[in-house]
Formats: C-alpha cells, sequence, structure tokens
C-alpha cells in the first residue's frame, strides 16, 4: 500500500472516531445503549433503547457515510412523528 494511502486512511479514522466520540456523552446520559464501538443502539425505526429517543448518521452506525445519514435522519424523522401521535410500535 502506498504511504499516502496509509496517511489517508489513519486521517479518516481519526476524524470519524472523534466526530463518534461527541455521540455517546448525550446519549449515556439518556441511558440508550450504546455498542461495543460506541455507536448507539438502534431499531429499524432508528429509535434507541429509549422509547421516544431516535439516534441516526454517524453516532448510530460504523460506517461513515452522507447519503446513508441522509436516508436514516429521514426514517428517524418520520419515527419520532408517529411517535409523538400514538403510532409507533415498541
Ligand atoms: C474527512 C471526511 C471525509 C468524508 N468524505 C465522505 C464522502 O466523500 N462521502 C460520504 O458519503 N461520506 C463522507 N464522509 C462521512 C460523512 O461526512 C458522514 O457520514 C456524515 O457527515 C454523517 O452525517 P451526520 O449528520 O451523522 O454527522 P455530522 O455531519 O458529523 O453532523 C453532526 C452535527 O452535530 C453537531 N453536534 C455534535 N454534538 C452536538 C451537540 N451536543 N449539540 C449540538 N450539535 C452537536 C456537530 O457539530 C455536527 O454539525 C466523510 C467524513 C470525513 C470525516
Amino acid at each position: 500500500m502506498w504511504n499516502w494511502q496509509v496517511a489517508a486512511q489513519s486521517a479518516w479514522r481519526r476524524c470519524s472516531s472523534s466526530r463518534r466520540r461527541n455521540c455517546p456523552p448525550l446519549a449515556a446520559q439518556l441511558g440508550c445503549d450504546l455498542q461495543s464501538e460506541g455507536c448507539i443502539t438502534t431499531d429499524s425505526s432508528k429509535q434507541t433503547t429509549i422509547p421516544g429517543v431516535f439516534a441516526c448518521g454517524d453516532c448510530a452506525r460504523m460506517a461513515g457515510n452522507i447519503s446513508l445519514a441522509v436516508g436514516e435522519g429521514a426514517l428517524a424523522g418520520v419515527a419520532s412523528h408517529r411517535s409523538l401521535s400514538g403510532l409507533l410500535q415498541g
């Protein structure tokens, strides 16, 4: 592997992990379960283990990707609306 590739991967991991470290303190304060990697545990509707609390994007997924973060944001938004309307199970 070329040296610049190693450097780029290292920089990516540092950025990603430093972003991810911002997530757990608030989630932990709320009592949300965290995965071993530090990501917030969510179900398929992006609800955390605390009912009414939702998480999406990098804080709830190991793979950092804009498209996934945007899509999950939409899912979480719809699910939180359903939760407030009493329509979300679980
Ligand atoms: C260097 C780098 C390059 C990347 N390149 C690509 C790429 O080419 N393609 C791709 O698909 N993805 C790329 N990614 C990944 C992509 O940027 C992320 O997956 C995406 O931005 C995640 O969006 P997010 O909304 O979950 O988090 P973020 O974009 O990190 O947004 C979280 C926001 O919450 C704010 N915040 C944090 N804590 C608090 C708090 N307590 N109160 C209020 N606000 C708070 C932060 O300031 C931030 O603005 C890259 C990431 C990095 C680091």
